[in-house]
């Protein structure tokens, strides 16, 4: 049920221009030394989701500041990328908890879904059962939730929290926002002694 929506390119569309209000209010904030930004993008070859991805997947939204003694870059964060993986954020969440729950989905199924191979999706299963976890982001994120979302069940707990048949590119929306602050520099640094 959740997987239709990530296979068709409009809902991609649609996250770019989610990616582009974020930037745009990156961009209005300016660099920390008070300069303007200018566009710098990275150049990015994501894998999974559609077959035909749209042309502005090939970059991810960047910015570095105009000052020459500055030239500080700024990332937004993104609903799009998830950090410096290949894949794109939704695909690391939705795969990695159709592997979960009561009738998970089989490896090869989601091979042919997303063209996602074995070893990719264990290590995603232990960046979601032990890396993201014991971010600060989770931590406090979690309390903040107030659904006492069980770590054991991550992600397929986020999906269930977030994503609802009425309206699930909206839904898709809220949690890849949900998740956003983790795709910037420091965002899934490991805090205090867990
Ligand atoms: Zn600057």
């Amino acid at each position: 049920m959740y997987h239709e929506l990530l296979r068709n390119a409009s809902f991609w569309t649609f996250l770019f221009t989610v990616d582009e209000s974020l930037a745009e209010a990156a961009r209005e904030e300016g660099c920390a030394c008070g300069g303007r930004l200018h566009r710098a993008n990275y150049p990015r070859k994501p894998n999974g989701g559609c077959q035909n991805l749209p042309e502005c997947y090939k970059f991810r939204l960047s910015f570095c500041c105009e000052r020459d003694n500055c030239r500080k870059r700024k990332t937004p964060p993104s609903v799009r990328f998830l950090g410096r993986k290949v894949y794109l954020g939704a695909i690391v969440v939705l795969v990695a908890a159709m592997r979960q729950g009561s009738s998970p989905r089989r490896v090869h199924e989601l091979n042919k879904l997303f063209g996602v191979g074995e070893s990719t999706i264990a290590r995603w299963r232990k960046f979601w059962s032990e890396h993201f976890p014991q971010t600060k982001f989770w931590k406090v994120a979690r309390c903040r939730l107030q659904l006492g979302l069980a770590t054991a069940e991550l992600p397929l707990a986020l999906l269930q929290a977030f994503i609802h048949d009425k309206d699930p590119r909206e839904d898709w929306k809220h949690l890849l926002l949900f998740l956003s602050p983790i795709t910037i520099t420091g965002g899934l640094v490991i805090e205090g002694n867990f």
